[in-house]
């Protein structure tokens, strides 16, 4: 066996066990490791440069549309939490909480924070006291703790990093506008960035944030056809302003209660970004986002060659140094054939090669991870032609994902069929979003759910209005179908 064989084989097929496969892949690639703390996560440089371009993108968006970043303190105390009812009962169970401080016992516990609207809802209703003061526009980058029962790599993790958008408004229709903004800048952001195709739509009733008015999400569609949550908005209304008392004077003189918005997005991309584009060869960076975007790895048998080859590289690194986000991988003991594994396992959307030949010929070779295209191109062309194809690669990953979210997305006229889509034989191969009907009604919503494990992901804001009757209970349709899925 080739040493070449042997690497790949490493790796378990991802159709084969699609959960070992990403766990697998996430740990060769140095993505992350296991912590000594149970559902504690390091991100080690690969990932966490991958999260730092994200970031970077993401804040852009968030500044384009008026925001401002802050930082509020991790630790809660009780009594704030507590003072949103729901709120508190939602996060309850997975709060940790700081009991000691040295050798002393706390007079109140502090929660370190699952979510941060109760420390900045106080806040606000310190510095907001006139229409003049709103909106208020804040964004927090940050990490937040959730002790989980289930863990998985970025998917589910006891601590996580994530923003959050903290906003306040004089009305609740500047709210609803704030809260849609947010979810169709969150939709651009994994789309047009992340490749990562989305429904974008409205949560029920039993599936919103908890203190929430309305919370509307992106879902995507995994490589194994479950959805994954992959950011929400939520309209607040002025249920955070009534407990926390986040009043102004409005410009008729009354004292009004605010209108607030919260949104977040989480290091959980990273898990969407790994299972949408992945394949058996391990993952594939969107270009946008990819910690390296192009490897180069040099060619040479002797040493005259070693030396010709590294002229070359070094002219290819200020070309393209500047523009791409480049390695060139010198390792001197692992033959070319490993390093192309390596790389191709580690996602890096453009290959280079440069050998002797090469050199002779004033050409370097270009292979694509997403498709394995291979094209011999002068070294004049180069930068023009790298860019390109970088280009082409975000195209095409993204349109590869679209494909792949359509065929699995089927319509169901019937319980009988939907159960069958979501329980029978053809879900092992073939499972993905169901689009049925259902009346609004949360016992339908229950039973489905206890029946056939799956969940309404969204309402979608694009569908069309169609008239129809709930698959369960027969009674007339909210006038659009809803999405059914299996999520992580
Ligand atoms: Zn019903």
């Amino acid at each position: 066996m080739s040493e070449q064989e042997s690497f790949v084989e490493e790796l378990v097929n991802k159709s084969e066990d699609y959960s070992r496969w990403y766990t697998q892949v996430i740990l060769k690639a140095q993505m992350a490791d296991y912590a000594p703390v149970r559902g504690c996560m390091v991100i080690r440089p690969y990932g966490y440069t991958l999260w730092e371009n994200m970031q970077r993108l993401l804040d852009a968006r968030f500044k384009a549309t008026g925001h401002q970043n802050a930082y509020f303190p991790l630790l809660i105390p009780e009594s704030y939490l507590a003072r949103e009812a729901e709120h508190v009962e939602g996060f309850a169970p997975e709060v940790a909480w700081v009991t000691q401080g040295g050798s002393e016992e706390l007079e109140e516990r502090l929660a370190i924070r699952p979510t941060s609207e109760a420390i900045i809802g106080m806040m606000y209703s310190k510095w907001i006291h006139s229409w003049r003061d709103l909106p208020v526009l804040i964004n927090q980058w940050c990490n937040v703790m959730r002790w989980e029962k289930v863990t998985r790599l970025f998917l589910r993790t006891t601590e996580f990093l994530w923003q959050e958008g903290h906003t306040v408004h004089r009305t609740e229709e500047e709210a609803q506008e704030e809260t849609l903004r947010m979810l169709g800048v969150y939709r651009a952001f994994v789309e047009e960035d992340l490749a990562v195709p989305v429904i974008y739509g409205q949560k029920t009733e039993s599936e919103k944030f908890k203190g929430a008015a309305k919370t509307y999400s992106i879902e995507a569609m995994m490589g194994d056809g479950k959805a994954l949550q992959a950011g929400t908005s939520h309209n607040l209304g002025q249920n955070f302003a009534k407990v926390f008392d986040i009043t102004f004077q409005d410009m008729d003189g009354q004292r009004k209660h605010a209108w607030q918005t919260s949104w977040g997005v989480s290091t959980r991309l990273i898990g969407a970004i790994i299972m949408v584009h992945g394949d058996d060869a391990g993952l594939i960076m969107p270009p946008r986002v990819a910690p390296i975007q192009v490897v180069v790895v040099p060619i040479w048998r002797k040493e005259p060659e070693r030396e010709a080859v590294e002229q070359f590289v070094a002219k290819l690194q200020s070309v393209l140094g500047s523009t791409v986000r480049m390695k060139v991988d010198w390792d001197d003991e692992h033959t070319p054939g490993w390093k192309f594994n390596e790389w191709e396992m580690r996602g890096v959307p453009l290959r280079l090669e440069v050998g002797p030949r090469d050199v002779k010929n004033n050409q370097v070779v270009l292979v694509r991870r997403d498709n394995r295209a291979k094209e011999f191109v002068p070294f004049d062309a180069v930068e023009t032609r790298v860019q390109q194809l970088l280009a082409e690669i975000q195209q095409s990953m993204l349109q590869k994902a679209q494909q792949f979210m359509a065929s699995r997305t089927r319509t169901a006229d019937s319980y009988e069929q939907l159960k069958e889509l979501m329980t029978g034989d053809a879900y092992a191969h073939e499972r993905g979003f169901v689009l049925a009907h259902w009346c609004g009604d949360a016992d339908c919503e229950a039973r489905i759910k206890e029946e056939t494990t799956a969940t309404i992901r969204n309402i979608p804001l694009d569908a069309e209005s169609h008239e129809g009757n709930c698959i369960l209970c027969g009674k007339a349709g909210i006038g659009k179908r809803v999405v059914f899925g299996r999520s992580y």
